[in-house]
């Protein structure tokens, strides 16, 4: 693929430019405060790059599903204020992302100023993708930056319509993103071992069909692994597992992986709970051998070392979607060990998804990677082959 434009590569000269760049500060609030900043602190290095070029910056974004109209609990200003304290310096949010005093404030940017605009999706036509909208948008700037990779998969005015009406760049994180992960599919270094996991054969679907044609292994954890594990008649007692139709999908996937070279590795043992709770009772068995009644939670000791192996064997590891219920500690270890794996491996090393970026950080590895997406569905969308609307719209070299 072509190589994105981006703020750094030469042909603009930022001083006493008006810059809108949509980022993405869609993180999670508890009480009104930010409860990860890690999106805030990954658009810094284009907000930094442009402020010390001499630009003046409104950065926008999305926060939540507020549905088209001001809803006050998504307001923006804990962002604008936690961006503030990040940067060391003053971030006044204006009061809306279009209008005339949004306009007056834009045209009066000096340079290394940075200002929020409130919440983009407070407008139905945000979502719409509406040209009228974003002409609204683009008003008082001069130009327009993308960073907000996590949003690149949606045709949005603020991602997509507005790309052309401004001369218009890369973030630096969007363009890292895009490159690490296109990467991946273009010029792998080899062997390519996958890790899936994750709630549902269904939500991953495309994206191991994308897989199977590309890597040397696969291998499944998570819940999903009980789909493949009851379409080859075995039992899978009270674990979480899709019905007939899906678990038809997946012994597709085994027959296509045969055709195609790759090794598709499914769980040799499986960690079983009486129930879905911290004190639960825990037993190993068999991944072919799961009682009646009994929930399968983690992926077993012995699948642990056998994935382990094949992670530290390996030139390039993609992982996506935890190998159990990471979220209670006794069903956490499968997944610990596959991110522990990756940490330590010398291969390319890349975890894409929310949950999955959740549990790196959660044990305090998510610096250890190459790359760890902070795009959970923009990641899978590139990684199943499709042009992410956001990216398309930005000019590369
Ligand atoms: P990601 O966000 O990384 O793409 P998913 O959203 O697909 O990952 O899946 C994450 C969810 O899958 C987590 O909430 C985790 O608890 C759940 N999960 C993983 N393994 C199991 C399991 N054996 N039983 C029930 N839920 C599981
Ligand atoms: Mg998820």
């Amino acid at each position: 693929m072509a190589r994105l434009l981006a703020v750094d590569d030469p042909g603009v000269d930022w001083s006493g430019t008006r810059v809108l760049v949509r980022a993405d500060l869609n993180v999670p609030l508890e009480d009104g405060r930010v409860a990860d900043d890690a999106r805030i602190r990954a658009s810094l290095p284009t907000l930094r790059h442009l402020l010390r070029s001499g630009a003046g910056v409104a950065v926008c974004s999305h926060l939540g599903r507020p549905k088209g109209r001001p809803v006050p609990e998504l307001s923006l200003r804990p962002c604008a204020e936690r961006l503030a304290q990040l940067l060391v310096r003053r971030v006044d949010l204006l009061p809306d992302c279009v209008g005339t005093e949004v306009a007056r404030r834009v045209g009066a940017l000096r340079r290394g100023e940075i200002v929020m605009l409130e919440n983009v999706r407070f407008h139905p036509e945000e979502e719409q993708n509406d040209p009228g909208f974003a002409r609204r948008l683009a008003e008082g700037f001069t130009h327009y930056v993308n960073d907000a990779f996590g949003a690149a998969h949606r045709a949005h005015a603020s991602t997509e319509a507005v790309a052309h009406l401004l001369p218009a760049r890369a973030g630096l994180l969007l363009r890292r993103e895009v490159e690490v992960l296109s990467g991946l599919l273009e010029r792998p270094a080899r062997p390519f071992v996958a890790v899936l996991g994750g709630a549902k054969v269904a939500d991953k679907l495309p994206l191991i069909e994308q897989l199977l044609t590309r890597c040397d292994r696969i291998l499944i954890g998570g819940a999903m692994c009980f789909t493949f594990i009851a379409a080859l008649g075995d039992p899978v007692g009270a674990s979480r597992c899709e019905g007939p139709e899906e678990q038809r999908l997946a012994l597709g996937l085994l027959e296509a992986a045969g055709r195609l070279n790759c090794a598709l590795e499914l769980p040799l043992d499986i960690l079983i709970a009486d129930r879905f709770a911290e004190d639960a009772d825990l037993e190993v068995v068999p991944s072919d051998a799961i009682p009646d009644g009994w929930i399968g939670v983690d992926i077993g000791p012995q699948t642990q070392a056998s994935y382990r192996e094949a992670i530290s064997g390996a030139g390039t590891v993609f992982w996506n979607g935890p190998m159990g219920a990471f979220e209670i500690p006794p069903f956490a270890e499968g997944t610990r060990v596959v991110a522990e794996a990756m940490a330590a491996s010398g291969a390319v090393t890349v975890a894409g998804g929310g949950d999955s970026a959740a549990a790196l950080a959660a044990f305090g590895l998510e610096d250890r990677l190459t790359h760890v997406s902070t795009g959970g569905g923009a990641a899978l969308e590139l990684l199943e082959g499709r042009t992410l609307p956001g990216v398309a719209a930005l000019p590369s070299a």
